[in-house]
């Protein structure tokens, strides 16, 4: 339902999500969680309200040089602490969250089943994790196997990757919105501007089959070949 994330906020990530979160509150939720990552990845997440989640957030680990965070509306599953985003892949290494619905899911995870996956929720998103994880057996860098999953989703999507260890968050939509938010030191994602209008009012429309990566260091819009794409900054003139 609601995706925010950031990265170069440093030691305020998991405050910049927790805010973008609440600005996101209004859009009706049943469930809530955040993903920061560094060298290693924290996933914290629950049913329930915003409120609810900040009582899980004592104690996280992980400082986070990138984070992103999820208000779930439920369409495949209960909305449960299991069923809450993001999702891992086995390896806890990966997280996801996505906005939408996958079609073809079932397919996907019978195949990843047999192949040895284990899930531990009932969406439809939680292949996403599980095939990024073969893309990264395969050999494959973060990127790239955030492509090769991605291009195998069929359905409705704005979806968020990131890896331990990778600084980065990458991101992809179809039939689902997602905007860039630059900040002077920061770059922010979401599924809608006021998650991060507090800290900027550059924007950066995402199209479908685009995709983005976002780091400390800014920002970069690719097609589906991996090739860049220059992309026009607007400026929001409304207020928060
Ligand atoms: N289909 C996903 C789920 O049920 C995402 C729902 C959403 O857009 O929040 O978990």
């Amino acid at each position: 339902c609601g995706i925010i994330g950031c990265a170069g906020r440093g030691e305020d990530t998991l405050d910049t999500l927790v805010h973008g979160l609440s600005k996101l509150e209004y859009r009706g939720y049943d469930s809530a969680g955040v993903a920061l990552a560094d060298e290693s990845l924290d996933v914290r997440k629950c049913a329930g309200e915003i409120e609810d989640l900040r009582e899980h957030l004592s104690g996280m680990t992980v400082e986070g040089t990138v984070g992103m965070g999820h208000t779930r509306w439920s369409t495949h599953g209960p909305p449960t602490d299991e069923n809450a985003h993001p999702h891992q892949d086995c390896t806890g290494n990966v997280a996801v969250v996505h906005n939408g619905i996958i079609e073809n899911y079932q397919s996907l995870r019978d195949e990843l089943v047999a192949a040895g996956h284990t899930f531990h929720s009932d969406t439809d998103t939680e292949v996403v994790p599980h095939l990024v994880e073969d893309a990264l057996n395969d050999g494959l860098d973060p990127e790239a196997a955030f492509r090769q999953a991605v291009g195998q989703l069929e359905g409705s999507y704005a979806v968020a990757l990131t890896v331990a260890g990778t600084e980065s968050v990458f991101v992809a939509r179809n039939d689902s919105p997602l905007v860039l938010g630059l900040g002077d030191d920061a770059t922010f994602f979401a599924s809608d501007v006021p998650a991060f209008r507090d800290f900027t009012d550059q924007v950066v429309y995402l199209d479908d089959g685009e995709y983005a990566r976002i780091s400390p260091e800014g920002w970069e819009v690719s097609d589906v070949d991996g090739t860049v794409v220059e992309k026009e900054v607007d400026t929001v003139s409304w207020d928060p």
